[in-house]
């Protein structure tokens, strides 16, 4: 089995190869191992004669793909948390060799036709569901079809992985700057910022587009000039290459989906989601952004006035690279609320343990920490979560930084649960102050929003990870639903009822007061008008670009047509987002998903503001309801259990259009 590289004892043939051969080797050779057995029971599943059942076929199938797992998720978190570089890339390798493996399956004409030759008449609902979507994936992946249009297939998906790549890259590496010529001009920075930022033998001082030179420069240089020239700079990234690249893409994602019978990309890369076609989600953008309007156009107004007051009394409009300097002047003006305010109380510790005694109660859980648990770095620690003296489920806490490590925060899966079988395991990987190299380790309050929203994941994870197939295990559920459980537990974060359960001052022990929270959520709340509006543009060239005839797509003129319909900002000259917008290759169409679960999690949230975030009826019913149900029900479905009726957008239309919080 594979698993973090540690010595083998149990015999001595192991004891020998272990003493030959690398670490990175045995990682390999074990990761490898659980493909190797996953191939195995394939070839077992189609080797069957008799009449195909749930239990020659589905029964096995739910087997390769635990083996499968094994290798795949060991190996995606290893390859991104791992100390040893070397173990890094084999992991890197070995997942990858596991994403092969799982392309296959999809167009293996055998094991299409073993789950055809299925009777599914008497079979359970999860049962049942798990081959009619199983169906629907082959076909998605055009496996009923002729071998000369599956060949196609075939070589156009190696195409596009290999332009999405380039895609990417073209961004990556296209580093800009602009070149400064005295400390001053980074005047309104942060010292630490100016500090690090000397000049070089030609004594200039160059800011580049990377974000952490970009993000504060945007936010406090006091030099709109300079703002601009760097806004140009880094909406001009890939401008030399990848308007080809992306026109190529486009158009072999359209043929594709053609040969498998859809109009276009955005239809048939909504159809197994919740949204459903590519017009329902033409709908969506416009019903929020025609929500937003009025309150972008009153942030628009806000600052404005905030600029004519004070910077320049003629002006009469705010461009888009103003916008971030002129909200934080704003907020800090209106709401006199400063980030710095509120870290002293955050230390990690306590903020860790906080959210442990909140899920704990929420969920009826216990967590045990997991003395034997293998991890692979000293700042890892394991739990046991415990219902009662029922083991349910084991999570990693992978919180603090360190050299070669994954530099975000995600939630990553080490086992998916499934009766009788494994129970699941699940892992945060984040990246805050370590309360041992430096005590009280304080956090942003941004930070903490974060580890709650990753929790969400984990819990959903946990929780739904106790099904019969592995393919309805913990967050399997469709993906523009996914991010729904986490945005909603944001809220917990947010809530002076919850947070004076843990965010107590590090010297005084004071509890965080009310009327502080109070105006970081006035604060927060300034500028959503505007940020709804800019993501609604994003979310329109993610799907206008995949609704469209490529042939006929002037993409320059649709992006600047699209920024001007949705957002009350210009189109700057020299400016080429959609080369930059590295978002058109994973998500493709799917740039409305973070809305969309945004507007779910809303209306999630509805019953706990009426009866209190920690009444146990209703976390409970939350769990029992959405979590627990993982993907056996389309998540409409269990929405609607949850609340008892279909779920709506009133929720979300209140929280944009009203001031209350
Ligand atoms: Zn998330």
């Amino acid at each position: 089995m594979p698993s973090t590289p540690q010595p083998e004892t149990d015999n001595a043939a192991a004891q020998d190869k272990a003493a030959t051969e690398s670490p990175a080797d045995k990682f390999a050779r074990e990761c490898r191992a659980g493909l190797i057995r996953a191939r195995e029971i394939l070839a077992s599943i189609l080797a069957v004669v008799e009449p195909r059942t749930a239990e020659n076929t589905l029964a096995p199938y739910n087997e390769m793909l635990v083996a499968m797992e094994h290798s795949s998720a060991t190996a995606g978190l290893i390859h991104s948390v791992h100390p040893d570089k070397s173990i890094r890339d084999a992991a890197e390798t070995c997942e990858q060799e596991a994403a092969a493996f799982v392309n296959e399956l999809r167009l293996n004409r055998e094991l299409f036709d073993a789950f055809n030759a299925l009777d599914t008449e008497g079979m359970d609902a999860d049962t049942s569901r798990l081959v009619a979507r199983a169906l629907r994936d082959f076909r998605r992946a055009g496996v009923d079809k002729d071998e000369p249009t599956r060949r196609r297939i075939k070589d156009i998906d190696d195409e596009l992985v290999v332009m999405g790549q380039q895609f990417s890259r073209n961004i990556v590496d296209d580093v800009r700057h602009i070149a400064l010529k005295d400390a001053s001009e980074m005047k309104g920075l942060p010292k630490d910022y100016i500090d690090s930022h000397k000049p070089n033998d030609k004594g200039d001082i160059l800011i580049t587009t990377n974000y952490p030179d970009y993000i504060p420069f945007m936010s406090y240089a006091e030099s709109a000039d300079l703002r601009r020239e760097l806004y140009v700079a880094s909406r001009g990234r890939g401008d030399r290459s990848n308007g080809e690249v992306l026109a190529k893409i486009l158009k072999l994602r359209t043929e594709k989906v053609k040969l498998l019978g859809y109009a276009n990309w955005a239809d048939y890369a909504t159809e197994d989601k919740m949204m459903k076609t590519g017009k329902n989600a033409a709908s969506f953008i416009e019903r929020v952004s025609r929500t937003a309007q009025k309150r972008a156009r009153r942030d628009y107004t806000e600052l404005l006035r905030y600029k004519k007051k004070h910077l320049d009394r003629t002006a009469n409009r705010v461009d888009d690279h103003e916008k971030t300097f002129l909200e934080n002047k704003v907020k800090a003006q209106s709401y006199s609320y400063d980030a710095q305010e509120v870290r002293p109380y955050f230390p990690y510790k306590q903020v860790e343990q906080g959210l442990l005694d909140i899920t704990a109660e929420m969920y009826g859980v216990q967590y045990r920490p997991a003395a034997g648990a293998e991890i692979w770095h000293q700042d890892v620690r394991a739990f046991d979560v415990m219902r009662g003296e029922e083991k349910v489920g084991r999570i990693f806490l992978d919180m603090h930084p360190r050299e070669g490590k994954y530099q975000h925060a995600a939630q990553f899966t080490l086992r998916s649960g499934v009766i009788g079988s494994q129970l699941p395991e699940g892992v945060l990987v984040c990246n805050f102050p370590n309360p041992r190299s430096e005590p009280p380790a304080l956090m942003e309050h941004d930070d903490v929003v974060t580890m709650f929203h990753e929790f969400g994941h984990l819990m959903h994870h946990v929780l739904g990870g106790q099904q019969r197939w592995i393919e309805q295990s913990g967050v399997a559920t469709e993906w523009d639903f996914v991010e729904a459980p986490s945005q909603m537990f944001e809220e917990w974060a947010w809530s002076h009822d919850t947070l004076r359960r843990f965010a107590r001052h590090h010297e005084t022990g004071a509890v965080i007061p009310e009327e502080l929270v109070q105006r970081m959520r006035k604060a927060d709340k300034f500028g959503i008008g505007l940020q709804t509006v800019q993501q609604m543009f994003y979310a329109s060239v993610s799907l206008r670009f995949h609704t469209l005839d490529p042939a006929g797509l002037d993409m320059p003129h649709e992006v600047r047509r699209l920024q001007e319909k949705y957002t009350p900002f210009k189109f700057v000259e020299g400016t080429s987002f959609h080369t930059n917008f590295g978002h058109l290759n994973g998500y493709s169409a799917l740039y409305y998903t973070y809305m969309w679960s945004l507007v779910i999690a809303k209306d999630l949230l509805t019953p706990f503001h009426k009866n209190g975030l920690m009444n146990p009826e209703w976390t409970s019913k939350y769990r029992d309801a959405i979590l627990a149900r993982g993907g056996t029900k389309d998540a409409a479905d269990l929405v609607k259990d949850f609340l008892g009726r279909e779920f709506s957008f009133k929720a979300f239309e209140d929280y944009l259009t009203r001031d209350s919080l």
